[in-house]
C-alpha cells in the first residue's frame, strides 16, 4: 500500500491544510496526517485539541487517519510504513524552508521522498497564525477555516461570533 505522512502543526488546521490532505488523499491509498507534538512555536491548541479538530475536519475521507507523534519526522514516517513526506508549499519563503528541511530528511532518511503540493490559488495568503491573529481581534475568518474550528478558536479567545 501508498502510505504518505503530511506531518505539520496545524494550530489550528485551516481550509489550506484540509485541501493539501484530500489532494495528498487522492495521490496516495493512505494518508497518516501527523500532528507534531511540540513544535518550536507558541501554540495556542493541545496536541489533543489539534489532533481532535483534524480528525473532524477530515472525516469525510475514509483513507486519512489523523495521529500525533514526537521526535524525529522521518522516524514516525518509518513507523507507519511512510514512503514519501506531504507537505504544502505557499509563497517562496516556504520553499526555502521547505528545500532546507527536505535535505535534512533526506540524509536522516535517503530512502524517504518528499512530495509538495502548490498551494491553491485562494488559500494562497491562508496561514494559522493569520488567522489567529485575526480572529483573536474580532475578524472574521470563517472561510478560511472549517466551521468547528472558527468555534473552537472563538472559544479560546473568548470573542464573540461574527454576524455576518
Ligand atoms: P509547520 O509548523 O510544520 O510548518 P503548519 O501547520 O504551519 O506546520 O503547516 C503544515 C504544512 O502545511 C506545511 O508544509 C505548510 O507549508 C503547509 N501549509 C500551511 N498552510 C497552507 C496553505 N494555505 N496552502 C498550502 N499549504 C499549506
Amino acid at each position: 500500500m501508498s502510505i504518505a505522512l503530511y506531518p505539520g502543526s496545524f494550530d489550528p488546521v485551516t481550509n489550506g491544510h484540509v485541501d493539501i490532505a484530500a489532494r495528498a488523499a487522492s495521490l496516495f491509498e493512505q494518508v497518516v496526517v501527523a500532528v507534531y507534538d511540540i513544535p518550536p512555536k507558541h501554540l495556542l491548541f493541545t496536541t489533543e485539541e489539534r489532533v481532535e479538530l483534524m480528525r473532524k475536519a477530515l472525516a469525510y475521507l475514509p483513507n486519512i487517519r489523523v495521529e500525533s507523534y514526537s521526535g524525529l519526522t522521518v522516524d514516525f514516517a518509518k513507523k507507519m510504513n511512510a514512503k514519501a513526506l506531504v507537505r504544502g508549499l505557499r509563497v517562496s519563503s516556504d520553499f526555502e524552508r521547505e528545500f532546507e528541511m527536505a535535505l535534512m530528511n533526506k540524509k536522516l532518511a535517503p530512502d524517504m521522498e518528499l512530495v509538495c503540493f502548490m498551494t491553491n490559488l485562494e488559500y494562497q495568503f491562508v496561514s494559522s497564525s493569520l488567522i489567529k491573529e485575526a480572529c483573536k481581534l474580532g475578524g472574521y475568518i470563517d472561510d478560511l477555516v472549517p466551521e468547528h474550528v472558527a468555534l473552537a478558536m472563538r472559544e479560546k479567545f473568548a470573542v464573540e461570533p461574527d454576524a455576518r
